[in-house]
């Protein structure tokens, strides 16, 4: 069975959801595991994206979200 991943427009916590094809197709009632909010949207290919992952700052240098650096020239 396929999973889905989603996240919830929300409270932004990621989720699976497993589904055959078939239940994908007549329309899924998804919603989000911690606040019940149906307002999710599926995530497409974003298998790298971890939680937790803010930890990588702590090696010093530029966190590109922040853009601390600046653009580049
Ligand atoms: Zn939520």
């Amino acid at each position: 069975m396929p999973i889905y991943e989603y996240t919830c427009n929300y409270c932004d916590e990621p989720f699976e959801v497993q589904a055959t094809l078939a239940e994908k197709a007549k329309g899924l009632d998804v919603w989000c595991p911690k606040c019940a909010n149906q307002d999710v949207q599926q995530v497409f290919g974003s298998v790298l994206m971890r939680r937790g992952s803010n930890k990588a700052r702590t090696g010093g240098g530029c966190d590109p979200a922040t853009g601390c650096c600046g653009p580049r020239r």
